[in-house]
């Protein structure tokens, strides 16, 4: 078999390879095709066709394919979950792409002898799907999400997963116990902080390099069924960070807070993409510039909340509670803007943005995206520099920037942050419409180097999320020395042939004599 999969390292393919590639691993699964959506990604800029996109039904298929590359000479495996990823990092290059979302459907909640109740699914799952059969089913849901939930647990859980409700209860890899993974040797194993922890929380924020996630169990708590969804008005920055800084600590002096945190600059303009006609939540809101103080600037942030509550709430006691959590906030008094809403609609509510995206034409253009983790300390020089001036002109999307709380992650976990307890999420979510002609995609991901050679210049305490990197020399400084050293040391000893998540390029694969 192993000289089967060789034929196929080689230029001469059979022509009935897929379903033989199949038969010869011995798989419940399918092999897809030869290259298709499984060269492509979110981002849109790399392109690496695989030798063979195949559909495992579970995780012994899993472990046959990663078990059937150790024993060729220098075949890789990448797990693919939805491919919303910027660079390429969910492709292997002539090697082996398992589509995760056809991992068979797991869904079971469990409830434990202490009350808690976790959701057990599939690494493969789309959040969304998670979302639906959590609330309609059995009225709970997870605690910590991304904006957007078309992604899978597996890839989100390999990176952190990161929204508005972070700050109150860490990323989505603090909110889960328990994992199955299949390592790069092919091995399957449950793990948790306590069994095989090495492996757990090296997977959590691992970038997909330790092991293959097969399934997670999720905390889960009460869903609300409502939300009250707020954006708030600033001119000023550090009148926008206090602000969003006293929202994200205020739980911790005993003070009650909103559920959801977040925040985003925007241009001071007219345009529908990133300006002020991008803040309102209900269509039938305008941005009345009339409002804003003569001193305004060509930057402008918006504070955008959240707070849920029950159909059989009053009224006026949502009110209340709301104007309670606003009072001595310093935002524009007119510029407020608020939408109320069924639980699973706010956190569909990019799903929308998708459509609309998809209907112009700019969902499948390329993203040069740059995510980053500032800290406190830095987030001012930040503004002044690159929202204020390098990107005074805004990027034809959200421009993200909230804070988040260090001491809500695990740092057992592989995830890389900076130093300060509260540090900045900024997201340049760029979208490149096909017209009018913008600048072109290498000039925007030129810029976004830019901005990092800014950041490392000032010698900012920042971090790439979601990093991309072209040499070793570069993710060695990204993880620092420690976490470097650990991260190796788990890659000997879960993939001492570097097998997995090659379109990372972390690692180069060992070769078999
Ligand atoms: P992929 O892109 O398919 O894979 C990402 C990496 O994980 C690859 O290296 C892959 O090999 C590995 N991988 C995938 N599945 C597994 C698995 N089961 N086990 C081990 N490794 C695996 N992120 C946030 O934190 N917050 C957000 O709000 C947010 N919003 C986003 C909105 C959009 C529109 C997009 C495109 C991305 C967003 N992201 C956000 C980023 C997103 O979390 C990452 O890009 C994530 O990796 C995408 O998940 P995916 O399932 O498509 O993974």
């Amino acid at each position: 078999m192993i000289a089967y999969l060789e034929c196929f390292v080689s230029e001469s393919r059979p022509d009935d390879g897929v379903s033989s590639l199949s038969k010869a691993l011995g798989l419940q699964g399918t092999v897809a095709d030869f290259g298709g959506e499984a060269g492509r990604d979110f981002g849109g800029m790399k392109s690496f066709p695989p030798l063979a996109f195949i559909r495992p039904a579970g995780a012994d298929d899993v472990a046959r394919v990663v078990k059937a590359a150790a024993r060729s000479s220098n075949l890789t495996v990448a797990a693919r979950g939805n491919g919303h990823s910027i660079n390429g990092q969910a492709m292997a290059d002539r090697g082996l792409v398992l589509d995760m979302r056809s991992l068979g459907e797991h869904f079971r909640v469990v409830r434990a002898s202490d009350g808690s109740v976790y959701a057990d699914v599939s690494g493969g799952a789309l959040w969304e799907d998670v979302l639906k059969r959590c609330v309609f089913e059995y009225r709970m849901t997870p605690r910590s999400w991304t904006d957007y939930l078309s992604l899978t647990v597996g890839g989100t859980l390999s990176n952190a997963g990161v929204s508005g409700q972070a700050f109150r209860y860490g990323p989505q890899t603090s909110n889960v116990t328990e994992l199955e993974v299949v390592t790069g040797k092919g091995e399957i194993f449950n793990c948790s902080e306590t069994e095989n922890s090495e492996l757990f929380f090296g997977a959590l924020g691992g970038l997909g390099q330790f092991g293959i996630i097969t399934r997670a169990r999720v905390l889960l708590q009460p869903a609300p069924d409502m939300v009250r969804w707020i954006r708030l008005v600033y001119t000023e920055f550090d009148d926008f960070t206090r602000d969003a800084e006293l929202l994200v600590t205020r739980q911790d002096d005993g003070g009650d807070s909103f559920d959801y945190v977040e925040g985003f600059a925007f241009v001071n303009s007219n345009n529908p993409a990133d300006g002020r006609p991008s803040v309102p939540l209900d269509p039938q809101e305008t941005f009345d510039p009339a409002h804003l103080p003569p001193t305004s600037g060509p930057i402008l942030y918006c504070l955008e909340l959240a707070h849920h509550y029950r159909n059989t709430d009053r009224p006026s006691t949502v009110d209340t509670g709301v104007n309670g959590l606003l009072g001595g906030l310093g935002f524009v008094e007119e510029l407020k803007f608020q939408l109320d809403l069924s639980y699973v609609e706010f956190l569909l509510r990019v799903k929308r943005a998708e459509e609309h995206a998809k209907a112009n034409g700019i969902w499948d253009a390329p993203h040069p995206w740059l995510n980053m983790f500032v800290s406190k300390s830095d987030i001012a020089d930040f503004d002044r520099t690159v929202f204020k001036k390098i990107l005074k002109d805004g990027i034809g999307g959200p421009m993200l920037v909230y804070p988040l709380r260090r001491s809500k992650w695990d740092t057992r976990t592989s995830v890389v942050l900076p130093e300060s307890e509260i540090f900045y999420i900024v997201a340049l979510l760029r979208f490149t419409p096909p017209y009018p002609k913008g600048p072109s995609a290498e000039n925007l991901v030129a810029q976004n180097q830019e901005i990092i050679q800014y950041c490392t210049r000032k010698g900012f305490d920042f971090k790439l999320y979601l990093p991309h990197y072209r040499s070793q020399e570069d993710w060695k400084r990204h993880f620092g020395s420690d976490q470097w050293s650990r991260f190796v040391e788990r890659k000997t000893c879960f993939d001492p042939m570097a097998i997995l998540a090659p379109g990372q390029k972390i690692f180069s694969r060992v070769p078999q004599p």
